[in-house]
């Protein structure tokens, strides 16, 4: 499940992504207009959360903009704006929910789930493929029907294999996604996760589940 943060007070924005990431969703967070829209136009995104005072605009102009452009993905204003006017704009312009600052993390977190869940009636939950089964709202993983225990960063290498299964991928791509963009790839950082998720899920002898492609990246087969 991947989420988009846009807030630019940087402590807030940097405890919603630890917090977010903790729960094992993907994030992304950033902090102006502009970086928000080259990230909704580089993938889409499950949810999104939106700060409204930006450095170089206004979320709600953001908000409206992204609604006439035909993008529908959940949105979530999470402002310090608080009157019954504000949410009413907000709401009108496309937003989905509405949290006032200060708010808490666990409810947060609920209207999160809340807004997946309205959107699964239309999407695909669950991914499965040769025996692997990830169930996009509990965040579980199975294998051959018992039950694997892996940690978020594992959770989040396996969904974008799961995403694009039979596809080689290339090792910066799949750094860019887990690490963000400043992740040096030369370090093998990649490989022990990829040792350790293998290790959790190829043990049936003889059965290959994830292809080393030399000079490339990898492939789940
Ligand atoms: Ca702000």
């Amino acid at each position: 499940m991947k989420i988009l943060i846009v807030e630019d007070q940087v402590r807030l924005g940097q405890f919603l992504k630890q917090g977010l990431t903790e729960c094992r969703y993907t994030v992304t967070w950033v902090t102006t207009c502009k970086e928000a829209n080259d990230a909704l136009a580089d993938a889409p995104q499950d949810v999104i959360i939106l700060d409204l005072g930006l450095p170089d605009g206004d979320g709600l102009d953001l908000l409206r903009e992204w609604r006439s452009s035909g993008f529908t993905e959940p949105v979530l204003i999470l402002s310090a704006r608080d009157t019954v006017a504000d949410r009413v704009k907000g709401l009108d312009v496309g937003a989905d929910d509405y949290l006032q600052k200060p708010f808490s993390l666990d409810e947060l977190l609920a209207r999160i789930r809340s807004l997946v869940r309205r959107q699964s009636t239309v999407k695909q939950t669950t991914l499965e493929h040769n025996g692997v089964r990830l169930d996009l709202l509990g965040h579980t993983v199975r294998l051959n029907g018992q039950p694997i225990d892996l940690t978020s960063r594992e959770y989040a290498l396996l969904e974008i294999f799961m995403q694009n299964h039979g596809r080689i991928l290339p090792r910066t791509l799949i750094a860019e996604k887990i690490w963000a963009s400043n992740y040096d790839v030369d370090t093998n950082l990649l490989d022990v996760y990829m040792s350790r998720l293998r290790s959790k899920l190829e043990t049936t002898p003889g059965k290959q589940l994830f292809k080393t492609v030399r000079g490339v990246g990898y492939q789940l087969v």
